[in-house]
């Protein structure tokens, strides 16, 4: 496999190569691969000045590169976990403890630590949570295969053992999952808690948990779709507790230049039983069939001009009153004369709908959506229960509800800064997937480092039956594992030496209990409520084993390190810190080694 510094993607396949020598990338090559390359291809990168760190010292490299940014996320773990500080160059400043908004955000310039922070982000992608824990494990079980190098293991060994460990971890884990269903309350509000805890205070997590759980619930009863049936919209202004849950579809007006006063400010904020027209097109005067171009000669033609404008006008607004429609949503924009008209028959017209809201009233109202005005009849006109004027900030909003189709729930998140605003969105997204994924995909785990270290229990007596080097790697995945409840501890002020032989104590027959992070004690997970979906664990299980399996596997990095004429004036570090900016939207951080 050939990876290239500065592409994002991750490699569709093999034997892919990305970058010309032109491009000036950092290559990582497996020996095998750099073995079976063609001599053109190693020609074109052996002559652009090439910096190779082959076998051992490549390893080793990479190693630390994923420890350093191991090392960066361990003091944010668990709810008592502390904040970072995000300073952007341009003076924007973000305190978050979310593993997945720090990477995000950080410039990295080591090719092994980006490859972790690409796999992390995947991860927060796909499953919404559980971002650090696979960064640290990434970081221990490099550690451990470090140590066990040094001890004379082969790589493939530590690998195949890595491997099977993972394997049997999966299995083990299905062992103490506990099922949950969207009756289950309480156990779908704690799961909530866990991904939120350490956030946000006490009152705002538990707000917000509420509000997620019943978004996911109502989303479930309304559709066979997963995610459409709930969206989330963020503003800028107001506070975080002002946050609300919304039955119905939120229509951001902003993209309309229609503004809400336009239309006749003394009716109240809310039209009941709405009938609404769906126009998938634009919305403009047709110039005449026959004519393609048109040349004015007379004040009288021009006047004629006006009347067959005003009069295509007055039939579109004709057509749409005569419907008695009250609001008419386009996808993409009015003509200005039309919706002035329309305004002055008191039709409320919002252009250029975004797609997401325009789609979610396909779906949730018995209008249908046309693709021409000329189609639109009665068939197509749908009545829902309301359209409320709000504002959220400086945004105006129209709230449709009483939906007769499938029903639509919204999430209007606040927050002081557009900042702020935007990472609430963010936790918010994480909190419903979580909520989701136990739910729809095999229930929970408890939380707080006691299934972590009930795996590690359960690996090192399986790693017994083993024998062989191989069970060195087992035991070492087994101990990487204890680094999550091993970094809780410590983050909630407490000394692991003295707190984790207790824990590997009670979990001789005791799987349940883990760290209650507040006191750094020892507590059962599920009667404090600390749960995790059991696809979160998994899935950190299996994308720490890829990411230190692919680091692992490299022993050869060749670096382009020669300057073009351009290049010629500039330092390394001059070079390197204005890609760390293009990359990081301004923020300063690096991480290397
Ligand atoms: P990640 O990015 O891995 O989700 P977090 O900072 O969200 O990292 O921390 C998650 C860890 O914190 C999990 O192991 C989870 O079980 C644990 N955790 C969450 N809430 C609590 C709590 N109240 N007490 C103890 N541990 C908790
Ligand atoms: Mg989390």
């Amino acid at each position: 496999m050939i990876m290239e510094d500065s592409v994002h993607h991750p490699p569709q396949s093999e034997t892919e190569v990305y970058a010309t020598a032109r491009t000036r990338p950092t290559v990582i090559v497996p020996l095998e691969v750099g073995k079976n390359m063609s001599r053109s291809l190693r020609h074109q990168w052996i002559t652009h000045d090439v910096k190779r760190t082959t076998g051992e010292n490549a390893r080793q490299a990479n190693i630390d590169a994923g420890n350093a940014v191991a090392t960066a996320l361990r003091s944010t773990l668990g709810p008592s976990g502390r904040d970072k500080m995000l300073v952007g160059a341009n003076g924007t400043v973000i305190v978050t403890n979310d593993g997945a908004s720090i990477l995000d955000r950080m410039a990295i310039d080591d090719p092994a630590a980006r490859m972790i922070a690409r796999a992390a982000n995947a991860q927060h992608e796909t499953i919404g949570d559980g971002v650090t824990t696979t960064v640290l494990l990434i970081g221990e079980l490099l550690s451990q295969a470090e140590r066990l190098v040094n001890d004379g293991l082969h790589p493939t060994t530590i690998l195949k053992g890595y491997d099977r460990a993972t394997s049997y971890a999966l299995q083990r884990s299905d062992e103490y999952r506990i099922d949950i269903t969207s009756k289950d309350d309480e156990r779908l509000r704690a799961v909530a808690k866990t991904a939120v805890t350490g956030r946000w205070g006490p009152k705002a997590t538990d707000r917000f948990s509420t509000l997620t759980t019943a978004a996911v619930r109502a989303g479930d009863r309304a559709t066979r779709t997963e995610t459409s049936a709930i969206t989330t919209k963020a503003f800028p202004g107001g506070e975080r507790r002002d946050s609300e849950r919304i039955d119905g579809i939120l229509v951001d007006m902003d993209t309309s230049s229609t503004t809400i006063e336009l239309f006749d400010t003394d009716s109240p904020s809310t039209l009941t039983d709405a009938r609404i027209a769906l126009v998938d097109a634009e919305i403009d005067i047709e110039q005449p069939d026959t004519v393609d171009r048109m040349t004015i000669s007379t004040p009288e033609q021009l006047d004629s001009l006006h009347e067959y404008e005003s009069d295509s006008t007055r039939k579109i607004v004709q057509t749409l009153t005569d419907l008695g429609v009250d609001v008419l949503f386009c996808q993409k924009s009015i003509d200005d004369a039309v919706r002035t008209g329309l305004a002055r028959e008191g039709v409320l017209a919002v252009e250029r709908t975004r797609r997401d809201e325009f789609d979610a009233l396909v779906r949730a109202t018995a209008a249908t959506a046309v693709q021409s005005l000329t189609d639109l009849d009665r068939t197509a006109i749908g009545i829902v229960g309301s359209i409320e004027r709000r504002s959220a900030g400086s945004t105006d909003l129209l709230v449709v509800a009483g939906l007769s189709g499938d029903e639509h729930t919204s999430l209007l998140l606040r927050g002081g800064t557009k900042h702020v605003a935007a990472e609430t969105e963010r936790i918010i997204e994480s909190c419903l997937a979580v909520v989701r994924g136990a739910l729809r995909n095999g229930g929970v785990l408890p939380g707080g480092g006691a299934t972590e270290t009930a795996l590690s229990t359960d690996l090192s007596k399986h790693a017994t039956t083993i024998g062989g080097r191989e069970q060195l790697a087992i035991e070492a995945f087994a101990s990487s594992l204890e680094r999550i409840p091993r970094t809780l501890i410590d983050n909630a002020g407490r000394d692991p030496r003295e707190v984790l032989p207790r824990l590997r104590q009670r979990h001789i027959d005791t799987p349940v209990i883990g760290i209650d992070s507040s006191t750094g004690e020892l507590r059962d997970m599920l009667e404090a409520g600390i749960l995790e979906p059991t696809v979160v664990k998994r899935h950190c299980l299996t994308t720490a084993l890829e990411t230190t399996t692919t680091i692992l596997r490299i022993d050869d990095i060749l670096r382009h390190t020669d300057t073009d004429s351009s290049d010629a004036t500039t330092s390394d570090d001059q070079r390197s810190q204005r890609r760390t900016r293009q990359r990081t939207g301004g923020y300063p951080w690096a991480i290397g080694h």
